[in-house]
C-alpha cells in the first residue's frame, strides 16, 4: 500500500520525535557537552539551531538516486537509509566535526510499498541516534522516475579548527583508516552473478558503511591532521582533491594500500578497486613530518600510504621498482 504524502510525513515525525527531544535538551543528559542545539525542528517552517560561542556551522549535502547509488534488487530498504545519512555524516567526519541535525527530502514512486519508505526511515535513524543527530525537518514529494533521497547534514567545529582538503605540505605522510576497495568489491560481485538480493552479512561494510566521525573528531582535536578528506569517490580521485586544493603530488607505496575482504568465503579484493573503487567511507589524511600517529584510533587502524611530494603528479610505487602515474578515475558507481 503506498503512503500519501502527509501520512509519511507524520511517520516520519513519529519516528524522529524521541531523538529530536533528546537533542533538544528536554530531559536529556547529553546535551551540555554539544555545541549546537535544536531548539525546534520538525513541525516548523525552519528548524532552528542554537550554536554556541566560538563554533562554526558545517553543512554538506548528498543525493542518494535509484539506479546510481542504489538498488532496489540489491540494497534492503534500510540498508538505503543507513548510506544516505552515513553519506553525511562521512563529510562531517573529513573535516573533524561533530554532526548535529540531519535534513531528508524525499521523492518516492506513487506505487512504492509503504514497508519501504518505513524500513528506510529505520535504517536512516538508527544510524542517527547512534551519533546523537536529530532528523530536524524535510521534504516530501511524489517522483515520477524512482526513489530519489537528499539528505542535507549539518555539525559543529571549534572556530577556525575544521581540517581542510588545502592543509598538506610537501614531506607529510599519508594515512588512511581502515580498508579501501570492499564496497567496489561488493557491487563487482553482485554484477557479476547478477546476483538478486545479496546477502547483506557477506557485505556487510557496503550495505551498511560506518562514517569516521568519532576518528575525524580526535585526529581534529589532537591537532594530528594537517588535510583530510573521506573517500567516497576512491582513493584515486580523492587524493587529486588534496593534491589539486593543496598545490602538492603524491607518492603512494602500492603494496601499503590496506585492502578490504568480501564475500564467502572473504577474499582480498584487487589492487584496482583499492586505488580507485568509493564509498569505503574510511578518512585520508595527511600528517606533518615527526608526529607520531597510533597504528588504531577509535577502534579503526591506521596505515601509512605514502608522502606529499613536490610538483603535481600522483605516483604509485610498488616494491618491485615499478613507478606508474596515477590517473583519478572517477568512480560511477553502478553505471558501466
Ligand atoms: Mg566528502
Amino acid at each position: 500500500v503506498p503512503l500519501p504524502e502527509k501520512a509519511l510525513i507524520e511517520q516520519i515525525r513519529r519516528l524522529a520525535g524521541p531523538s529530536r527531544l533528546k537533542q533538544a535538551g528536554v530531559g536529556a543528559r547529553a546535551t551540555h557537552t554539544r555545541s549546537a542545539q535544536i531548539r525546534t525542528g520538525i513541525g516548523d517552517d525552519c528548524a532552528v539551531l542554537r550554536l554556541a560561542r566560538g563554533s562554526e556551522l558545517l553543512i554538506t549535502t548528498d543525493f542518494s538516486l535509484e539506479g546510481i547509488h542504489f538498488r532496489r534488487d540489491w540494497h534492503p530498504a534500510d540498508s538505503v537509509g543507513h548510506r544516505c545519512l552515513a553519506r553525511g555524516l562521512s563529510d562531517i567526519a573529513a573535516m573533524g566535526g561533530d554532526p548535529v541535525a540531519a535534513f531528508l527530502s524525499l521523492g518516492l514512486p506513487r506505487d512504492l510499498a509503504q514497508t519501504w519508505a518505513k524500513g528506510f526511515l529505520r535504517g536512516l535513524l538508527k544510524l542517527a541516534r547512534r551519533y546523537g543527530v536529530s532528523l530536524a525537518g524535510g521534504d516530501t514529494a511524489e517522483s515520477r522516475d524512482g526513489i530519489l533521497a537528499d539528505i542535507i547534514v549539518a555539525g559543529t567545529v571549534p572556530k577556525g579548527k575544521a581540517i581542510l582538503r588545502s592543509g598538506a605540505r610537501v614531506g607529510d605522510a599519508i594515512y588512511v583508516s581502515g580498508e579501501l576497495g570492499g564496497s567496489a568489491a561488493a557491487i563487482e560481485r553482485f554484477r557479476a552473478r547478477s546476483k538478486k538480493n545479496p546477502n547483506a552479512r557477506d557485505y556487510f561494510r557496503h550495505f551498511y558503511p560506518e562514517p569516521r566521525v568519532e576518528l575525524g573528531r580526535i585526529l581534529r582535536e589532537k591537532g594530528l591532521a594537517a588535510a583530510m578528506i573521506d573517500l567516497s569517490d576512491g582513493l584515486s580521485t580523492d587524493l587529486a582533491h588534496i593534491c589539486e586544493e593543496s598545490s602538492v603530488g603524491a607518492e603512494i607505496q602500492a603494496e601499503s594500500i590496506p585492502r578490504g575482504r568480501v564475500g564467502n568465503p572473504a577474499r582480498d579484493v584487487e589492487l584496482e578497486l583499492a586505488l580507485h573503487g568509493g564509498e569505503d567511507y574510511e578518512l585520508l589524511f595527511t600528517v606533518r613530518p615527526g608526529k607520531r600517529i597510533p597504528a588504531q584510533v577509535a577502534g579503526v587502524a591506521l596505515r601509512c600510504i605514502g608522502r606529499i611530494t613536490r610538483g603535481r603528479k600522483i605516483v604509485v610505487r610498488k616494491t618491485t621498482g615499478v613507478r606508474s602515474e596515477l590517473a583519478p578515475q572517477g568512480w560511477e558507481h553502478f553505471r558501466r
